[in-house]
């Protein structure tokens, strides 16, 4: 074996001459930093199990459907049924109903679903959410909020 630096046969060194590992007799291993003997074991390192952390996940909501109210009452109308009729399968004054077409007002769910039953129409669907979770999160924008809604 011959020193990589002055190429004089010698017992070598494992020596690091800036940053470059090169095997050099005793006399040359003073340009640099002499490494241990052993040879260089990669260090076999565990995996350690990182908690799975999710940044971004869907969840599924259930909204109720756009333009409810204009649903409602062409489903209603296509029955045949008047809002009486209707307010008194659900079990809502006339008014609750005209309201309710008006999207005056929100009926709740148990309502809804009432509604749903005796038009045989759907007005609940189910969202896809992206929510993301991130530390450095930007505030949402009101073009972001308006991309999502689409
Ligand atoms: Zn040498």
């Amino acid at each position: 074996m011959k020193c990589e630096i002055c190429g004089k046969e010698a017992k070598l060194k494992r020596v690091m001459v800036e940053s470059v590992e090169m095997m050099v007799c005793h006399e040359c291993s003073k340009y640099g930093i002499v490494l241990p003997e052993k040879r260089r074991v990669k260090p076999v390192l565990k995996k350690k199990s990182i908690p799975y952390s999710k940044d971004v996940f869907e969840e599924m909501t259930v909204e109720i459907v756009p333009e409810w109210g204009r649903k409602i009452r062409e489903a209603r109308e296509k029955k045949g049924m008047s809002r009486e009729e209707l307010g008194a399968k659900v079990g809502e004054k006339t008014s609750t109903i005209a309201k309710i077409e008006n999207e005056d007002l929100r009926p709740p769910d148990k309502t809804v679903k009432k509604i749903e039953k005796v038009l045989e129409i759907k007005l609940f669907q189910k969202v896809e959410k992206e929510i993301v979770k991130h530390r450095e999160a930007k505030p949402l924008t009101l073009g972001d909020l308006l991309k999502n809604e689409k």
